[in-house]
């Protein structure tokens, strides 16, 4: 029974054997970018030979494995873009791990001894340890020689039906046929006790890729409480996958180039393992959002542009008021929107900050406001504002961009004092004390908003006016 089912795993024995690697994830928390990276590394590898990418489930730990946590398993790799060509549960397997088991017990490879005596002294399976040096070559790492004699006769099973973590990846590395095991530097003191029992069930050593580990900026593991949030939770900030990807594929490995801006075909072609650093790599959240401002920058227009108007007309906000979030709208707004934003999320807290708000309703604000600076009334504001309507009531709309509206309104800003003329048409135009400049808001607003805003600021100047001088 055990040699067919190696034989399916395995295809066989013929010659080369394709790459196979895998991501073997405990959903017993939500696992952070330190995991995933494991998981883009090994995709990265089996692609670039050619191979297969196997996603295993190791739920054996019942009373720590959660259904919610396997869930967002799947939603990450979905999210990232890394589709599996296999996946296992390893609870699943428990009738082929006790074959085994039953398998070296039989060859006197292992028996049922006593648990230690501080475990409460029951009985468990334990290996018999041939205590000798093994090695093997980390691609990562280099010659790496353990003796083993220092484990002694170690625990690989509880019982029948309960094999500890050691034995389970071994016996499903085995049978997936996985010729390649990239994970984190903490499963190397891991390697001695599984090549044991690789030898002892008489299966092949694959190749090993330790990874440094991925620390938080103060060089200490990352966890929850440093900077560790799971994958889904930058899905839901508004990161692009393609940007976490990128900048995961990042941590311990560089190209040797200046290139920082990869997508995943490019990854595959440039990924080189034997370059990974032997360094833990830090988590650095500000690059992240370097990186993904860069993949933002690189979108089809189009699609950023749709991202960004689900954004806004998703907000409570946008809702609340009933703006109307068109596309045309939004794709004048969004060369200047991108400038001011690294994630989607960004977009969230502009409209929140009442920052967007200008380009979706009429502003709201006081005449003196349309004030510059010492100007003791608004006899200026009433001049410059008409002076400047009248200007841009004859702009032809062919000539309605920021360059065009700049070049006929510059001149008269110019001899009139540019505080004095553009300060009141930026504020009618955005009611705010901080706006892009008005140039760019007129061409954003198009020409009848503009013109009618213009003329709101000028009526409200008539009223204040007839207030202050009755
Ligand atoms: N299940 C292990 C973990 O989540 C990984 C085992 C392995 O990669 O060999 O850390």
């Amino acid at each position: 029974m055990i040699s067919r089912i190696k034989a399916f795993f395995n295809g066989g024995a013929s010659g080369k054997r394709r790459v196979v690697t895998r991501f073997a994830p405990s959903p017993t928390g939500f696992l952070h970018a330190g995991n995933y990276r494991t998981a883009v590394f090994s995709y990265i590898y089996a692609k670039q030979h050619g191979g297969k990418f196997i996603l295993r489930i190791e739920d054996t730990d019942i009373a720590r494995s959660k259904k919610e946590y396997e869930e967002n398993i799947f939603e990450s790799l979905e999210w990232l873009k890394l589709p599996y060509d296999e996946m296992y549960r390893q609870s699943e397997r428990a009738p082929i791990h006790r074959q085994y088991l039953e398998k070296l017990i039989a060859e006197d490879k292992a028996y049922e001894g006593e648990e230690a005596r501080n475990e409460g002294g029951g009985k468990v399976i334990r290996f018999r340890n041939p205590n000798k040096k093994v090695r093997f070559t980390d691609l990562v790492r280099g010659e790496i020689e353990f003796d083993t004699t220092d484990l002694g006769d170690f625990v690989i099973a509880k019982s029948l039906a309960e094999p500890i973590f050691h034995f389970a990846v071994v016996v499903d590395d085995y049978l997936m046929g996985i010729t390649h095991i990239v994970r984190g530097e903490d499963h190397i003191s891991n390697t001695p006790r599984q090549m044991l029992i690789q030898e002892a069930i008489g299966a092949p050593t694959p190749t090993y890729a330790h990874l440094p580990l991925v620390l938080a900026h103060d060089r200490s593991k990352l966890s929850k409480r440093h900077g560790a949030e799971s994958m889904t939770y930058y899905r839901d900030a508004g990161y692009l996958p393609d940007a976490l990807l990128n900048y995961m594929a990042l941590l311990g490995w560089n190209p040797g180039t200046d290139q920082e801006i990869f997508d995943l075909p490019d990854l595959i072609k440039a990924f080189d393992i034997s370059k990974v650093q032997k360094g833990g790599a830090i988590f650095n959240e500000e690059k992240l959002r370097w990186v993904n401002k860069e993949h933002l920058k690189r979108l089809p227009k189009d699609a950023l542009v749709m991202n960004i108007r689900d954004r806004i007309a998703k907000s409570s906000r946008a809702q609340d008021i009933g703006w109307d979030v068109s596309f045309e709208t939004v794709n004048r707004i969004a060369p200047v929107l991108v400038e001011r934003i690294d994630t989607y999320g960004d977009i969230s807290k502009l409209v929140e900050s009442q920052d967007l708000d200008y380009y979706f309703q009429n502003p709201i604000y006081d005449a003196l406001s349309l004030k510059w600076k010492d100007d003791k009334d608004l006899t200026s504001v009433k001049k410059h504002l008409t002076h400047v309507k009248d200007i841009l009531e004859k702009l032809p709309s062919a000539q309605w961009d920021e360059n065009g509206i700049k070049a006929a309104i510059w001149p008269y800003a110019e001899a009139e004092g540019r505080g004095q003329v553009l300060w009141p048409l930026r504020f009618a135009l955005s009611g705010k004390d901080r706006s892009p400049n008005p140039f760019t808001l007129a061409a954003i607003l198009g020409k009848p908003s503009t013109l009618k805003r213009i003329d709101t600021a000028l009526d409200l100047c008539s009223h204040a006016g007839a207030d202050a001088n009755p």
